[in-house]
């Protein structure tokens, strides 16, 4: 754990979140500012900060994070949904906890 990440602390139930899924690994979570009329957050509990901070040992976790988000979709009874990954500077990234977020609902602008 990260004592400054916010997600750190969110995943440690420190701080409070909307949350919809948790289970050992990972957890979702309402985005606070959302995007879309469904916005969630789905994260690792582990600190991971980017892609490029992932190695092979977080395989089978980060299987279990994409393998999840179907999953977490059809319980928001979303048809469809975009994946986003801001991923480093210059990405929009702004939390450095690696992060899915999950948007859907409302038909969202396509690009
Ligand atoms: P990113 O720009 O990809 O790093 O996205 C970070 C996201 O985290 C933004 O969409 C924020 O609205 C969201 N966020 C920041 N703090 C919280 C929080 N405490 N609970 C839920 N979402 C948050
Ligand atoms: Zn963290």
């Amino acid at each position: 754990m990260d004592t400054d990440c916010i997600f750190c602390k969110i995943a440690a139930g420190d701080l409070p979140a909307k949350k919809v899924y948790e289970d050992d690994q990972i957890m979702a979570f309402f985005d606070i500012h959302p995007k879309a009329s469904v916005h969630l957050l789905v994260i690792p509990k582990k600190h991971i900060a980017t892609l490029n901070d992932l190695n092979t040992t977080d395989s089978a976790l980060i299987s279990k994070l994409v393998l999840a988000l179907p999953e977490i979709a059809k319980e928001q009874k979303l048809e469809g949904f975009r994946v986003v990954v801001n991923n480093g500077p210059g990405s929009g990234q702004i939390v450095y906890h690696l992060h899915f977020h999950i948007l859907g609902g409302k038909q969202i602008p396509t690009f």
